[in-house]
Formats: structure tokens, C-alpha cells, sequence
């Protein structure tokens, strides 16, 4: 049923109105939106967001909305390098009071059950884990979730929303695998594992945990494609 749930909201169309963007890094932009009143979103959820104050050719690309409901915002958080495409240009275009649509919201990778959760982020990965942490900081279940930012050059964002949870912000791939299997050690078959990034990094970190024995049905993954 929730998956039905989690995938028919495609059809749920809002019409957003930006309000700023907020540059997290170097090469990292956040876009802020108002929310309007009827519109919300399980944290980790995604929304296919359309350009529309210009024609350019793939005018519409899925992102994670990386706030929660109660902020008031719709956040878009993504890399915007040297030669961005068109709907990254648009983006880094949009002034405050022009709109964009959003479809949505869409997915399932969010946080169903209360047991222990290790969230594993590959660089832009981050964006669904910064809506989840703030829902369950609300929801005081802080202690059994962990999160592994990995980020090979150390250009971890969001930092100040990490404040309250248990954080490692990592550079070396070895690290990461490493900081896994502690975590699975200590929680065996109880714990969750949800994994968000490139298909590259998803599939590598699927693979290590697949090879440690850890059941399909305790993995979730947010592949970053489109
Ligand atoms: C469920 C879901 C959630 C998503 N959430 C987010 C999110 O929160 N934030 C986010 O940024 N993206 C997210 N994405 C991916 C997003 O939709 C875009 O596909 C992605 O950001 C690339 O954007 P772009 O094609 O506009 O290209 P740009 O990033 O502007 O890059 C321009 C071009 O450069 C090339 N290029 C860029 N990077 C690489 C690379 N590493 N290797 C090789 N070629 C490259 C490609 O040809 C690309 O078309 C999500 C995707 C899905 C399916």
C-alpha cells in the first residue's frame, strides 16, 4: 500500500516560489522555496522539479528535498560545477519570487521502523540524511542512528545540522568499509542500512555490505541518477 502511496504522488503538482540560494561550498548551492501550507513530504523523499522561466531541454530532473515539512521551505541541494547544464544554470538564475514546479513527493527512502540505522552518504549523497536527521531529532531517537559522510575532498557540508547526531566525516574509502562492519558488529541482524549517492558509490558500499552478510531487505538505497 505505501508504496503505491510513495509512488502515485507523482500526480500531486506544486507550483514553488524561490526564495534565496545558499552556497554550502565550493561547489555546492542550496535553493530555498516556500512551502505551501498543503504540500509536504517524508523526510528522504524526492520531488521531480521542472524549469519554467526558460525553455532548455531537459527541464525536469528528480532531487531530494533535503528539508523537512515544519522549516517552511522546500530545500534543493546540488553540485554545480564549472560547465553546469542548462537546468543547473536556470537554477543558479532564479531570482527571488520567480517559481519552479515540483512534482511530488516521491520514494520511499525514508524511515519506517525505530530500530538502529546506519545512514551512509557519498558526497552529494548527504542531501536525504540531513531531512532524516532533523525529523528524528524531533522524535528523540538520535542515539541509534549513525551517519558516515564520506567525502574523498573533505568538502562535508551541512555540518552545523549535524550537530546532534553521531557523525563521521570521512575522506578514504577504507575508513568507510571499516566504520561499517564496527556497526555491524555491534547491532547484527537488528541493524538498517540506507545508502544515498552516485551509482558508483551506491553499488560499492551495496557490494561490501552484501559480502558481510547483511540481508537485501536491511539495505536501502537512494541511487542518485536522472
Ligand atoms: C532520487 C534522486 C534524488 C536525487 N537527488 C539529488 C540531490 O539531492 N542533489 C543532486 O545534486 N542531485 C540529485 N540527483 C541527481 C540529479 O537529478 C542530477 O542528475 C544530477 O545532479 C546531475 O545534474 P545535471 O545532469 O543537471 O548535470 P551537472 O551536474 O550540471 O553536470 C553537467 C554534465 O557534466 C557531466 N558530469 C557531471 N558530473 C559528472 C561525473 N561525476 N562524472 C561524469 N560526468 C559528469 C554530465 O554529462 C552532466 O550532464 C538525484 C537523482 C535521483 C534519481
Amino acid at each position: 500500500m505505501s508504496f503505491l502511496k510513495d509512488t502515485l504522488s507523482i500526480f500531486k503538482k506544486s507550483e514553488l516560489v524561490f526564495i534565496e540560494k545558499v552556497k554550502e561550498s565550493q561547489r555546492v548551492y542550496s535553493f530555498l522555496f516556500k512551502k505551501d501550507q498543503d504540500l509536504t513530504w517524508k523526510p528522504g523523499q524526492h520531488g521531480l522539479f521542472t524549469i519554467t522561466h526558460k525553455k532548455i531541454k531537459n527541464h525536469t530532473k528528480p532531487f531530494t528535498v533535503s528539508s523537512i515539512p515544519s522549516e517552511g521551505v522546500v530545500r534543493l541541494t546540488t553540485t554545480i560545477g564549472e560547465n553546469p547544464s542548462d537546468f543547473k544554470q536556470a537554477l543558479l538564475e532564479l531570482e527571488p519570487g520567480m517559481k519552479i514546479n515540483m512534482s511530488g513527493p516521491v520514494g520511499s527512502f525514508y524511515l519506517k521502523e525505530k530500530s538502529p540505522a546506519l545512514f551512509i552518504a557519498a558526497d552529494i549523497g548527504i542531501t536525504p540524511f540531513r531531512a532524516i536527521i532533523k525529523q528524528i531529532e524531533g522524535e528523540n531517537i538520535g542515539k541509534q542512528v549513525k551517519l558516515l559522510y564520506f567525502d574523498s575532498e573533505n568538502m562535508h557540508i551541512y555540518k552545523v545540522d549535524f550537530k546532534n547526531v553521531d557523525v563521521d566525516f570521512i575522506t578514504t574509502k577504507e575508513q568507510l568499509l571499516q566504520e561499517i562492519n564496527i556497526f555491524k558488529e555491534k547491532h547484527k541482524e537488528k541493524g538498517q542500512y540506507f545508502v544515498a549517492g552516485s551509482k558508483d558509490a551506491v553499488n560499492m558500499v551495496v557490494e561490501h555490505l552484501k559480502s558481510s552478510n547483511i540481508a537485501k531487505r536491511a539495505i536501502k538505497k537512494d541511487v542518485f541518477v536522472g
